[in-house]
C-alpha cells in the first residue's frame, strides 16, 4: 500500500449496490465492478466512498468493506426495491442527499466516478454545483440495448438523451472494451473524451482451486462432462440458446454430460419468471436429467464451479463486458461465447475459447461439441485463457490504470481552480 493518501473519490452507483449479494435481478456485473474497483483503489491509497440508493429499511446506512473503502446508502425515494426503469424521478433526491452528506462530513469529493446512465445524470448535476472532475462508465448503452429487445421501455428517450449529454460533457468516459468505445462513437456522439480500461477479475480467487478439488467440492464426478452458465436470469442473457444447444444430438451424445445453470432469482419477479420459462423448456427438450439449477452461489464460491467445468458458456444477445467470461478464463476454463460486445475483446477466438453468432443454437452446439471432443485442446485453451486474464484483466491492474487517470484529473482540477497541486 502507498503511504501517501491519494485523496477522496466518490464512486456513484445509484441502482447497483456494491455491498449486496451478487447474482440476482438488478445485482450483477456493475455491483461487482464498483465493489472491486473501490477496494482496489483503496489499496492504491485512495479514500473511497461508494454511494448507492438505500433499498430496504433493514440495510445499514454505512458498510465498511476494508480500510478506506465503504458503501454509503443514501435515501432517495422509498426504502424498498425499485426497478431501475422507475428510479429516474428519485434522482434529484439522491443529489440532495449526496450534497447533505458532504456537508455533514465537511468534505467535498474532487473526483466523482459514476456508473450506468442513472448515476451519469447525478454526476452531471453535481458537476454543475461544485468543482469536480467527472468520470463515467456506462456498463450498458441504451443505443445498443434497444436494438436487441422487442419492447422499448418508456424511459428510453430520457436515457438516450442523458447518455449523449454525459458523453459530451463528462471529463472522461471509461469504456470497458474497444467495441464499447466504437458503439459510443457510432451510435451516441462523436464528441467527448473516451479511454478504454477493461473490467477486471480477482485472479487470486478465480484460479485458486484446481479441477479435481473443484469437482469434489461441488459434487461433480471425475468422468462427467460439465457445461456451465453463471449469471442472472434475463432473456438477453440467452440461456434459452444454451439449453437448446445442449439438447442437440451432437452435444447430447457425450456420455456423462451435465449442465449447471448457476444464478439466483426471486419467484414472481421478472428473473423468477425467466427461470421458470427456462425450466419448462428444459423439461420440454427432455434434458432435465442432466440439468441442475444451483440457485445463487456466493461470488467467491463460484471459483469451484468454474474450475470444475469443462466449458463455461456465455450466450448473451448483447454484453457490454461480461465478467463471467473472464472469471471462467481466470479459472483455466475455456469459454464459448456470443460474438458480441465486450466478449469479442475478452475471449480470443480459438485461443481461449470460441466465439459464435448470438442466438444460434446450432453454432453453440458445434462449438461445445468441438471442445468436449478434444480434452487436450480444452486444456490448452484453459491455459491460454489464464495467461490472457493475468496479462490484461486483474482488478489491481484495472485500478492502477484508473489511479493514473484520477491523478491526472486531479491535476487538471487544481489547474482549473488556479491552486497549488498538493500531489506534486
Ligand atoms: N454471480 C455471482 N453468483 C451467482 C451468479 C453470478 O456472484 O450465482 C456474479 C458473477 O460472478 C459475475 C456477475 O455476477 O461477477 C455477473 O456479471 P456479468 O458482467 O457477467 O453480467 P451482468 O449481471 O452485469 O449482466
Amino acid at each position: 500500500m502507498l503511504s501517501k493518501s491519494r485523496g477522496k473519490v466518490a464512486l456513484i452507483s445509484v441502482h447497483g449496490d456494491p455491498a449486496v449479494d451478487i447474482g440476482q435481478e438488478e445485482a450483477g456485473g456493475q455491483n461487482v465492478y464498483v465493489r472491486q474497483v473501490g477496494e482496489a483503489l483503496a489499496r492504491q491509497g485512495w479514500q473511497v466512498d461508494m454511494f448507492t440508493r438505500r433499498s430496504s429499511v433493514e440495510q445499514a446506512e454505512i458498510v465498511e468493506h476494508s480500510n478506506n473503502c465503504r458503501t454509503i446508502r443514501l435515501t432517495a425515494g422509498p426504502q424498498k426495491f425499485v426497478a431501475r426503469q422507475k428510479i429516474f424521478s428519485y434522482l434529484p433526491e439522491f443529489v440532495k442527499a449526496f450534497l447533505d452528506f458532504q456537508h455533514q462530513q465537511e468534505t467535498i469529493y474532487p473526483i466523482i466516478h459514476t456508473n450506468y446512465w442513472l448515476s451519469a445524470w447525478v454526476g452531471m448535476k453535481i458537476k454543475k454545483l461544485q468543482a469536480v472532475r467527472h468520470l463515467h462508465t456506462y456498463h450498458s448503452l441504451g443505443a445498443v440495448k434497444y436494438r436487441s429487445i422487442n419492447t422499448i421501455p418508456l424511459i428510453a428517450k430520457t436515457r438516450l438523451r442523458v447518455e449523449k449529454e454525459c458523453l459530451e460533457t463528462a471529463d472522461m468516459i471509461v469504456a470497458t472494451s474497444p467495441q464499447e468505445r466504437e458503439h459510443m462513437r457510432t451510435l451516441v456522439s462523436s464528441k467527448g473524451n473516451i479511454m478504454v480500461i477493461p473490467c477486471g477479475t480477482n485472479i487470486e480467487c478465480f484460479g485458486s482451486i484446481d479441477r479435481e478439488a473443484g469437482r469434489a467440492k461441488i459434487g461433480v464426478q471425475p468422468e462427467d462432462k460439465l457445461v456451465m452458465y453463471a449469471g442472472r436470469f434475463d432473456e438477453r442473457k440467452g440461456i434459452e440458446t444454451l439449453v437448446r444447444a445442449i439438447a442437440k444430438d451432437e452435444v447430447k451424445r457425450h456420455e456423462n454430460l451435465k449442465l449447471m445453470i448457476v444464478g439466483g432469482s426471486t419467484p414472481g419477479k421478472k428473473d423468477g419468471l425467466e427461470q421458470e420459462r427456462i425450466a419448462s423448456l428444459v423439461r420440454e427438450l427432455g434434458i432435465e436429467h442432466l440439468t441442475k439449477f444451483t440457485g445463487r452461489v456466493q461470488h467467491e464460491d463460484l471459483a469451484a464451479y468454474y474450475a470444475a467445468a469443462d466449458i463455461c458458456v456465455v450466450p448473451s444477445h448483447y454484453e457490454p463486458f461480461g465478467l463471467v467470461a473472464i472469471e471462467a478464463m481466470a479459472s483455466r476454463t475455456p469459454v464459448v461465447a456470443s460474438d458480441v460486445g465486450g466478449l469479442k475483446f475478452s475471449v480470443a477466438n480459438e485461443v481461449t475459447g470460441l466465439l459464435v453468432p448470438p442466438q444460434d443454437e446450432t453454432a453453440f452446439a458445434g462449438a461445445i461439441d468441438a471442445i468436449l471432443s478434444n480434452p487436450e485442446w480444452r486444456a490448452q485453451l484453459g491455459t491460454n485463457a489464464r495467461e490472457r486474464v493475468e496479462a490484461k484483466f486483474s482488478w489491481d491492474g484495472v485500478a492502477s490504470q484508473l489511479d493514473d487517470q484520477y491523478v491526472s484529473e486531479l491535476g487538471k482540477l487544481w489547474q482549473e481552480l488556479g491552486l497549488f497541486n498538493p500531489a506534486v
